[in-house]
Order: C-alpha cells, then sequence, then structure tokens
C-alpha cells in the first residue's frame, strides 16, 4: 500500500492537494499571522497553492480573514506574496 499523503484546501481554487504543493499560513496563539514553510508552528492553519493567482483570489476573497477571523494587514499579505513568488 501506497503511504497516504495528506491533502490540504488550497484557499485560492478550493481544490484539494498534498500539502508539498501549498504553503501554510498560520495563526499563532499570539494572533499573529505568518506564512510557516516549515509547517511546524503552533496555531490555526490555512494552505494556498504556490501560484500567484490562487493568492489573489484568496486575497480578492477576503478567505485569509475570514478563515483566521482577523484582519489581514497589506504587511502579512507582502510576506504571504514573498513567500509565493519564491
Ligand atoms: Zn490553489
Amino acid at each position: 500500500m501506497p503511504k497516504k499523503t495528506p491533502l490540504r484546501m488550497c484557499l485560492g481554487c478550493r481544490e484539494m492537494k498534498p500539502k508539498s504543493e501549498l504553503i501554510r499560513i498560520v495563526k499563532s496563539p499570539e494572533n499573529e499571522i505568518s506564512p510557516d514553510p516549515t509547517g511546524k508552528k503552533p496555531g490555526r492553519g490555512a494552505y494556498i497553492c504556490f501560484d500567484a493567482n490562487c493568492f489573489k483570489r484568496t486575497v480578492k476573497s477576503n478567505a485569509l480573514s475570514r478563515t483566521f477571523n482577523a484582519t489581514i494587514t497589506e504587511d502579512i499579505i507582502n510576506r504571504l506574496q514573498e513567500q509565493i513568488e519564491n
């Protein structure tokens, strides 16, 4: 039996994808939202494809602020964008 790959949903395109194809964004217990390239930070996580279009859709639809119930500042958006484009 092949090992099952855990799937997560991208907030942009809403497709289920293996975690390796997504970037994790985490809201820490201190309510700080940041990209989590290691996937190991504690807190509530959300996932977006490594794709600028998915990221744009996520920002446009406010999916992140709804998921985290928090305001997504320009600063956070810039940091996430950096991660996705690298
Ligand atoms: Zn996507």
